[in-house]
């Protein structure tokens, strides 16, 4: 039987007050005993309620900030498993490692808000690409996989509200919070900064903050900050968070008539489709008010027609493709310039290549966050008996890396899958998850000198 955590328990019960029983709460609960329990009925209830939702957000986070509680979780003289970062794979781990009857791990993360990079924002901003299915994980391009599934967690992406084939990244955000309320201490706010130590021991150190000694730590930092983050000013040259965190404000496009992104990957894409208004649908907005009419995207290895992206382009992004041809009256609302590009900032835009912007967003890639003592290439691959490489483990500490930040290269078994195919699959969850799960059910249980 699912037994909740104190803070499940706690959160539901704060909803319960607030928001009563909605009538989509009460649609879901109706059909209690075809979950695994009441308590992941309540859960998933809870989920088909945006103001529940929100009440649900603002509980955990206040429970995790609150100075007292995280004073005492960190004077715990107990604590064996620390996980840096607190984003999927801290929650794939932290899952399958309690679930296995280990004690909780604390994880300690940076910013003041769980849920890594699908919590950069409350409100919903981008489409995941990946698919969410009933049931089960499996590799990309199994029909019947879930993709976006979290081994272990209290509730899935498919028991969340329906939203097409993609869903937002608040969703798979929801999921990892709920996954690591239910089985992890967290303190957030706390930067690591560094670890070092034996196997006797290791010391983890933050900034500007308390040192906790551990047996065990799992390096979950993941994809890291913007490399592009110096050349922004915030208002008229973003990174992809910054401009993804100004969608999440009422009125996001307000005054922004021609804008320009830097960058092809999965945080490009999104950016444009938000520009496009293809993105999930802004707080406010009115399409007549804060219309984009001309977006140029600078990227080297994209398609500039839309007959080219119909035949090269995946599924997911297909929607991008029409705005590549001349729309009614002639103009063309998307333009590919295949150039690397730097913007400048001036009053009142940004230039790039002469032209004039009013907002210029950098999706150019990001780089790992730097703690001292566990540089990458201190690490090697951390493989298990059938020979699968996992993690990567640290050469003299019981320090694990894991997830996109592992940096692990695709495998065989990858290759014939064709999870390889698409390079951006390298820092996919999916792709990553089921190696955690692994190291985490694989690992021995630590016991007390
Ligand atoms: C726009 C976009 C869309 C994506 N869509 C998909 C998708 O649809 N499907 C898919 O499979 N993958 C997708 N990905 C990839 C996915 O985001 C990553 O695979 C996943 O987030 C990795 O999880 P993680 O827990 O390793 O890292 P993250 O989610 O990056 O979390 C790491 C956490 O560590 C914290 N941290 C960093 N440094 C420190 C420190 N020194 N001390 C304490 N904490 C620290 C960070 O604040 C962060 O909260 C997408 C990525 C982007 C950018």
């Amino acid at each position: 039987m699912f037994e909740p955590s104190a803070l499940i328990d706690s959160m539901l019960d704060a909803v319960a007050r607030r928001r009563g029983e909605s009538a989509r709460m009460r649609a879901v609960t109706s059909r209690v005993a075809e979950f695994a329990s009441p308590t992941q009925a309540r859960l998933a209830a809870l989920a088909q309620d945006p103001d529940a939702r929100t009440i649900a957000d603002q509980f955990i986070d206040s429970w995790w900030s609150d100075a007292q509680r995280q004073q005492r979780t960190l004077d715990r003289a107990d604590i064996g498993e620390v996980i840096i970062g607190a984003g999927f794979h801290a929650a794939v781990y932290a899952a399958v490692r309690v679930r296995a009857g280990n004690p909780k791990p604390l994880v300690l993360e940076a910013s003041g808000r769980t849920g890594g990079t699908f919590a950069m924002t409350e409100r919903p901003v981008f489409h995941l690409n990946s698919h969410t299915r009933p049931g089960l994980a499996g590799p990309a391009g199994d029909a019947d996989a879930n993709l976006n599934y979290l081994p272990g967690a209290p509730i899935q992406t498919d028991h969340l509200p329906s939203a097409g084939e993609y869903q937002t990244n608040t969703d798979m955000a929801l999921v990892i919070r709920l996954a690591l309320a239910q089985y992890a201490d967290v303190v957030t706010n706390a930067s690591v900064s560094s670890v070092g130590g034996d196997d006797d021991g290791v010391l983890v150190e933050t900034e500007d903050g308390p040192a906790v000694l551990a047996q065990r730590v799992i390096d979950a930092r993941g994809i890291g900050d913007p490399v592009s983050a110096k050349l922004t000013n915030g208002t008229t040259i973003t990174t992809f968070g910054q401009f993804m965190a100004r969608m999440a404000t009422i009125w996001p496009l307000r005054g922004i008539r021609r804008a320009a992104v830097i960058g092809g990957g999965d945080s490009g894409k999104c950016a444009v489709e938000a520009l496009l208004e293809l993105g999930p649908q802004p707080f406010v907005s009115a399409a007549g008010l804060d219309h984009v009419n001309r977006i140029d995207w600078y990227a080297a290895d994209l398609p500039a027609t839309c007959e080219q992206w119909q035949i090269q382009m995946r599924g997911r992004y297909q929607a991008i493709g029409h705005f590549l041809r001349l729309g009614s009256r002639g103009g063309q609302r998307l333009t590919v310039i295949a150039r690397r590009a730097n913007p400048v900032a001036v009053p009142d835009g940004a230039l790039v290549d002469g032209r004039m912007y009013d907002l210029v967003v950098l999706c150019v890639g990001n780089t790992e966050t730097t703690i001292d003592g566990l540089e990458f290439d201190a690490f090697g691959e951390y493989t298990i008996n059938d020979g699968t490489s996992i993690a990567r483990k640290h050469v003299d500490q019981p320090v694990f890396r894991v997830g996109p930040h592992a940096r692990l290269p695709f495998n065989y078994q990858e290759r014939q899958d064709g999870v390889a195919d698409l390079p951006g699959n390298a820092v996919s969850m999916f792709r990553t998850s089921g190696k955690t799960a692994a190291l985490a059910a694989t690992l021995p249980s630590l016991t007390r000198n």
